[in-house]
């Protein structure tokens, strides 16, 4: 144990400098920040925060995060000038354990870190952030609504955020479901975790050049070409997050058939919502919705297709037009 390793038993001031963290940004984003700006290692200023396993990794803030004990997060709070309950609240706090001594250790990004993103340039430049910075994505998906930008992932420290403006349906897309999230509270997350299933798997079913939902998100991407498959899918994700928030029922069509909504129903409003160009082509056999409606089971109601209404629903989807259902 080398004396600088007992500096957090010291008395703390204020820095000289004082840095205004990004809404969700993640603890040692923030300390890194701190230190560039007062001009002092974050090494030093980790050994007054508390007891740590005495490496440090200074500038891997897309790789690792810290977490600190709460005698070590009130240390940070004391650096840094704000309060400590504020400062909980703006940044992302992985975990603040009782115990004496004041601790901090390392925390290494896994795959389930997937939600986190290089805050948007815009917002960063309004809080005067120089360095890289990482935050806690603002939504389910990586988008700064204010801005109208795609975010970067934290596993791509060099890439940038981009404008989505030359696809102005992603932005309007994104309004609706800020507004469906407040009216559907009960409903809206498990409708959309089911249609993001849907679109991913969809996206990954080779459906050929006559999908046009498959070539909708061809043409977004070749205008977007660096945003993640997410937010090109999401304009037709949250049309059917849209459909199954105002029907939950249809989204137990997979499994229950024969009591509750049938797969046709379902399609007959899929192919509404999301303005589908040609609906026959949802009864094809390797139809992405149609194979998520029939679920495990085996498509009884394929063949014999004798229950009302499915037959009429069935017919106009043939014919190419959408059919109204109740
Ligand atoms: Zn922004």
């Amino acid at each position: 144990m080398t004396a600088r390793r007992q500096d957090w038993k010291s008395d703390l001031r204020r820095l000289p400098v004082q840095v205004r963290p990004l809404p969700g940004e993640l603890v040692f984003s923030y300390m890194h920040r701190l230190g560039r700006a007062n001009r002092t290692g974050t090494g030093l200023l980790l050994d007054h925060l508390g007891e740590g396993t005495g490496w440090t990794i200074s500038r891997q803030i897309h790789t690792y995060d810290l977490e600190l004990n709460e005698h070590a997060f009130f240390r940070l709070s004391l650096l840094s000038g704000y309060y400590e309950d504020p400062l909980r609240r703006v940044l992302h706090v992985r975990r603040t354990r009782k115990g004496w001594p004041p601790a901090y250790t390392w925390h290494r990004f896994t795959s389930r870190d997937n939600d986190l993103v290089r805050p948007c340039s815009h917002c960063a430049a309004r809080y005067n952030v120089q360095t890289l910075a990482m935050t806690k994505r603002p939504s389910v998906l990586p988008i700064c609504l204010r801005h109208g930008r795609a975010l970067a992932p934290h596993t791509e420290p060099r890439a940038v955020d981009q404008s989505l403006h030359p696809a102005p349906e992603i932005l309007t897309a994104w309004r609706r479901f800020t507004i469906l999230r407040r009216r559907r509270r009960n409903t809206v997350t498990t409708a959309f975790t089911t249609a993001s299933e849907i679109t991913n798997d969809w996206a990954r079913a080779k459906t050929g050049s006559a999908d046009h939902i498959a070539q909708r998100w061809r043409d977004r991407a070749a205008l977007l070409p660096d945003v993640t498959g997410d937010v090109i899918r999401s304009p037709e994700t949250i049309a059917l997050t849209t459909l199954f928030a105002r029907h939950p029922g249809l989204l137990r069509v997979p499994q229950l058939p024969s009591r509750g909504p049938t797969p046709m129903i379902f399609l007959a409003h899929a192919a509404r919502y999301l303005d589908h160009p040609e609906p026959r082509r949802l009864l094809d056999q390797g139809s992405p919705l149609l194979h998520w409606a029939q679920g495990s089971e085996l498509p009884a109601w394929w063949l014999p297709n004798t229950r009302e209404p499915d037959r009429s629903i069935y017919t106009a989807l043939r014919n190419n037009t959408i059919p109204t259902v109740l």
